[in-house]
């Protein structure tokens, strides 16, 4: 079973020829709504993967919350832990041009009233094999669940996103740290491209290490000295938003499923996740792009 404490936005997506500059309006051609907020992805993408899923956040008393509820219903989530709160839902803004470039911008709103968590939470955060976590919600609630899961025997793992430094009191609960290498340097505060230095430098941090490398895969590292680097499958990648969901939600999948990370474990729960992250890019849009088990099974090389 694996527990997610985190976001949930509704993505605001219009497609437009150009981008507006400071004070301009253009305009725009396609508009859709869809799902998102890194909690709620990597829930769906947990989900998906064949994992039992809970979801902790909060939506907003507004229309935009319905939907998100229901999406999350909809992928089978069990949505007992996330609040209707006053006020507006998580937004993002998000314009795309014809190459590709966007601008974003995200209104937290009820993700922002997720600052203190409940004992049916602390039931489920405890009775779960993983707790996964990232940045989108106050860090109060990140840190309270984060020390539930420790005390509960619940693997703890946090995917630094959006990236900043973390405390102490939270690095101390993390069994396994989730990163990009951009929020690899930040977490760090280490400025290198060279993944071997950035893993160095996270397992002085946390006990484990992944670092995602895009199209060549993905590296782990431990405090035992075990340094393993998978390559991700070959693909034609289309668009590559919400690969890192993909790929976060199938590793809390497989660690939920072989009992934790290690030398021994490490090399298949990567390659799998890895398989996720391809499946992902493979296919346009973000939430709607995460891939099912079996989908995941089939770029899946042992
Ligand atoms: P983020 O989306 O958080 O920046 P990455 O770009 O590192 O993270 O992608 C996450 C994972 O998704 C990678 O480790 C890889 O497994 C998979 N992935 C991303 N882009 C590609 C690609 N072009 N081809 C194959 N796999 C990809």
């Amino acid at each position: 079973r694996v527990v997610v404490v985190g976001s949930a936005n509704l993505d605001l997506v219009v497609t437009t020829p150009q981008l507006p500059k400071p004070g301009e309006t253009v305009l725009g051609d396609d508009f859709r709504t869809v799902p998102g907020g890194k909690g709620a992805n990597q829930a769906v993408a947990a989900a998906r993967a064949g994992a039992d899923c809970d979801f902790v956040g909060a939506v907003g008393a507004d229309d935009f919350g319905g939907l998100l509820r229901d999406n999350l219903v909809a992928a089978g989530i069990d949505v007992r832990g996330l609040r209707t709160v006053d006020g507006p839902s998580g937004v993002a803004l998000i314009a795309v041009d014809g190459a590709a470039e966007n601008f974003i911008v995200v209104a937290p709103g009820a993700n922002a009233a997720l600052t203190a968590l409940d004992d049916a939470d602390r039931t489920a955060v405890a009775a779960a094999d993983v707790l996964l976590l990232q940045l989108e919600v106050p860090p109060s609630a990140v840190t309270q669940a984060a020390g539930w899961a420790r005390d509960g025997g619940t693997t703890v793992v946090l995917n630094a996103a959006p990236a900043r430094p973390l405390p102490e009191e939270l690095l101390d609960r993390v069994d396994v740290l989730v990163v990009n290498e951009h929020e690899a340097a930040v977490v760090a505060g280490v400025f290198t491209d060279e993944p071997a230095a950035l893993l160095d430098a996270l397992v002085a941090l946390v006990p484990r290490a992944v670092l995602t490398l895009g199209a060549r895969g993905a590296a782990y590292a431990d405090r035992h000295g075990t340094r393993i680097e998978v390559p991700a499958p070959k693909v034609d990648a289309v668009d590559t938003t919400a690969a890192g969901d993909a790929f976060t939600g199938a590793l809390a999948v497989a660690l939920a499923e072989r009992g934790g990370l290690c030398a021994d474990t490490a090399p298949a729960v990567l390659r799998w996740a890895c398989a996720a992250g391809a499946a992902c890019a493979q296919r346009p849009g973000a939430s709607t792009a995460l891939p099912e088990r079996l989908t995941i099974d089939a770029l899946y090389v042992a």
